[in-house]
């Protein structure tokens, strides 16, 4: 009985006037993803992400979320990384996306700041790999140089 009752209704989040996924689910395709990823509807990405950081003396977002990459042994610094869907990305990259729009093809983020778990976009810069790749000896140099 009331088999029909439920099909076809409206998503329940506040202002969405899109149908629900299912005709038995509560909420739209986007408004259930949320929820099941994040933990709240209302979010954007951009907001999530940022709750995902804590603002240091240098301005910088540092990444409290998922790393990699951090190796002692060949001095490479971590990456902030990020679940979207099944596949994982770099944090830094997906911030600047949002908020800067794409990355030109074939070009890297370069961290000004020198901090890899920041996802600030002011702090990041389009450059080749090339001279990604210097910018990165040039800056271990110089600490190595500190250091000695
Ligand atoms: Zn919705
Ligand atoms: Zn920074």
């Amino acid at each position: 009985m009331a088999s029909k009752k439920d099909y076809g209704k409206m998503c329940q989040a506040p202002a969405c006037d899109k149908k629900s996924h299912h005709g038995d689910s509560t909420f739209c395709q986007m408004h259930q993803w949320r929820l099941k990823h994040w933990g709240a509807l209302e979010r954007t990405p951009i907001e999530y992400m940022k709750s995902k950081t804590f603002v240091d003396d240098n301005s910088c977002w540092v990444w409290t979320g998922g790393k990699v990459g951090q190796s002692k042994r060949r001095g490479s610094q971590p990456y902030g990384t990020i679940m979207i869907g099944l596949k994982r990305f770099r944090a830094h990259r997906v911030m600047y996306e949002l908020i800067m729009g794409k990355i030109p093809d074939g070009l890297v983020l370069d961290h000004i700041c020198r901090n890899t778990l920041c996802i600030n976009p002011e702090h990041l810069e389009p450059v080749t790999n090339a001279e990604n790749v210097k910018r990165g000896y040039e800056s271990r140099k110089a600490l190595w140089g500190k250091e000695s």
